[in-house]
C-alpha cells in the first residue's frame, strides 16, 4: 500500500504552507521536455537568480561609461566591492565582518590558508582529514605536505566509516585525534562531505584539535548556504568554501575565506601575500615590504574579479532577506520528507531493488542531500530518471546523490521525483 504522505496532494499542502514557497519564483528552474525539471543538483551548481542579470548590467555599464575610473566613480566603486560582499558572507558563515573576504576561487584559498596554518615541524606535522575528501581537497593537502618535505603516507591521516558502515563516527574522529595528539598540525576537514552528505560536529572537532594544541580548518564547499555555521563562537581557526554550490553565485565563482579574528593580528604569520592584502590606506603608494591588512582582507592577493563578484552579491542579497535560520528549518522539512517517499518506494518495491541511504539519519548529521545506494540496479535506473527531468547525479558504482534546495525546491518537487523513481524501477 502506498504510504498516506505520498501523494499529489499531501505535497501540495506542504508547498501551501511552506512561508519560503514564493522564492521559487525568483530562480530560473532548467526546462526539460517543455517543463521545470526536477533540479536536486543544487550540491554542484545552484540555480540562477533573476536578478543575476541586472547586478551585472550594472558593472557592465559602469565599465563602458567610466572605464577604469570606475573603481571610484561607478555606483558600486570596484576598488571596495568586495566589502559589499563581507557582511551577508559573514551572516552565512557565523563570522565577525573581519573575519571573512570573498576573493580568488576555493582551492587556491585553501592553499592560501595552508601557507599561513599548516606550519609542519619535525614532531607536529600530521594531518587528519576524511576519507573521501573531495578530489581536490586530497589534492591539495598531498601537495602541501610534499611542499614541506614530509611523506603524505604518513603525514596524512584518513579517518573513514567502520568496516559495514557508511558514514564516520564522530567518537573515531576524536579518537585519532588523541592517538595523534602529539605529532598533529592541522585538522582539515569538509563541514558536510560531498559524497555521503554527513554533515560533522565541527565545534567539537575543534575543541579537540584545540585541546591537543593542533589547529582546526574547515572547507565548507557543502555546507555554506546549506546548514547553520558559527565559525566564530565555535573558534575555528580558518575555512574556505566556493559560492557556486548552494550558494548559487554561478559556474566556477568565487569564494570566501575565513580566518579566526584570534589571528588578526599576527603580522609574523607566513603568507603568500599580493597588493590587494596590503593595507589599504598606503596600497597605493606601492612601497616595498608587504604589511598585510588585518584580519580575512589581509589574505587577498589580487584586486576583486567585479562581473563574478556582482553575480555572487545578487545571490546573497536573497540569503540576506531570508536567513539561514529558515532556510534550515525549510531544508530538515525537505530532506525528511524525501527520505519518507524513497522508504515508501523501496518498502514496496523490495522484490526488486531497494535503496539504502548512506546519509546519516539524525538531522543534526546532515544538510540539504541524501545519497542513497540502489541496490540491484545500475545506471539504466539513473538514465530513466534523466529522461524524465530528473536532474540528479549519479557516482559510480551505484549511488545517487539528490540535494532539495529550500529557495527553489518544492514538495511537490520531491513527490514528483517519486513518480519518476517508481517508473524507472518498473521499466527493467
Ligand atoms: C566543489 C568543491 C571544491 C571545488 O573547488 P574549486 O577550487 O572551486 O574548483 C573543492 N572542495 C570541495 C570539498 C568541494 O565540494
Amino acid at each position: 500500500m502506498v504510504a498516506e504522505h505520498n501523494s499529489l496532494e499531501y505535497a501540495k499542502k506542504l508547498d501551501a504552507q511552506d512561508p519560503l514557497a514564493a522564492y521559487r519564483e525568483k530562480f530560473f528552474i532548467p526546462q526539460v521536455n517543455g517543463q521545470d525539471s526536477i533540479y536536486f543538483t543544487g550540491n554542484s551548481l545552484g540555480l540562477q537568480p533573476k536578478t543575476v542579470r541586472d547586478y551585472i548590467q550594472q558593472e557592465l555599464d559602469d565599465w563602458a561609461t567610466f572605464g577604469v575610473e570606475g573603481h571610484f566613480d561607478a555606483k558600486n566603486p570596484w576598488f571596495s566591492y568586495h566589502e559589499l560582499l563581507t557582511p551577508k558572507a559573514a551572516k552565512i558563515v557565523g563570522a565577525l565582518d573581519s573575519e571573512v573576504v570573498i576573493t580568488h576561487s576555493l582551492t587556491t584559498n585553501l592553499h592560501l590558508l595552508m601557507v599561513s596554518f599548516y606550519r609542519p615541524t619535525e614532531q607536529r606535522f600530521k594531518i587528519i582529514c576524511e576519507a573521501k575528501a573531495f578530489p581536490s581537497d586530497q589534492y591539495a593537502l598531498e601537495s602541501q605536505v610534499k611542499f614541506h618535505g614530509f611523506d603524505p603516507k604518513e603525514a596524512i591521516i584518513e579517518v573513514g566509516p567502520r568496516e559495514g558502515e557508511h558514514h564516520i563516527r564522530h567518537e573515531d574522529i576524536l579518537s585519532a585525534i588523541e592517538t595523534n595528539a602529539d605529532s598533529l598540525a592541522l585538522v582539515m576537514f569538509g563541514g558536510v562531505n560531498y559524497y555521503t552528505g554527513q554533515l560533522f560536529d565541527m565545534k567539537d572537532i575543534t575543541r579537540a584539535t584545540h585541546d591537543v594544541g593542533a589547529i582546526a580548518g574547515f572547507d565548507l564547499a557543502h555546507a555554506a548556504g546549506n546548514v547553520e555555521l558559527y565559525l566564530h563562537d565555535w573558534e575555528v581557526d580558518f575555512a574556505a568554501w566556493c559560492s557556486y554550490k548552494y550558494l548559487n553565485s554561478g559556474p566556477g565563482n568565487v569564494s570566501g575565506i575565513f580566518v579566526h579574528q584570534k589571528h588578526e593580528n599576527k603580522p609574523e604569520l607566513p603568507r603568500f601575500a599580493g597588493w590587494w592584502g596590503y593595507e589599504k590606506d598606503t596600497r597605493f603608494q606601492m612601497e616595498a615590504g608587504f604589511k598585510p591588512m588585518k584580519g580575512a582582507e589581509g589574505w587577498q592577493l589580487s584586486n576583486a574579479p567585479v562581473l563574478g563578484m556582482a553575480a555572487h552579491l545578487a545571490s546573497l542579497d536573497v540569503f540576506d532577506e531570508v536567513g539561514m535560520k529558515k532556510l534550515r528549518a525549510k531544508s530538515e522539512q525537505l530532506t525528511a520528507y524525501l527520505e519518507e517517499i524513497i522508504q515508501d518506494i523501496s518498502n514496496r518495491y523490495q522484490d526488486q531493488c531497494s535503496f539504502e541511504i548512506i546519509t546519516p539519519k539524525d538531522k543534526s548529521q546532515r544538510g540539504a542531500q541524501l545519497s542513497i545506494l540502489a541496490h540491484g540496479r545500475g545506471k539504466a535506473m539513473f538514465e530513466s530518471l534523466t529522461k524524465q527531468g530528473v536532474i540528479a547525479d549519479w557516482r559510480e558504482p551505484n549511488v545517487i546523490r539528490i540535494a532539495p534546495v529550500p529557495l527553489y525546491n518544492s514538495f511537490t518537487d520531491i513527490y514528483r521525483f517519486g513518480e519518476c523513481l517508481e517508473k524507472a524501477i518498473s521499466e527493467k
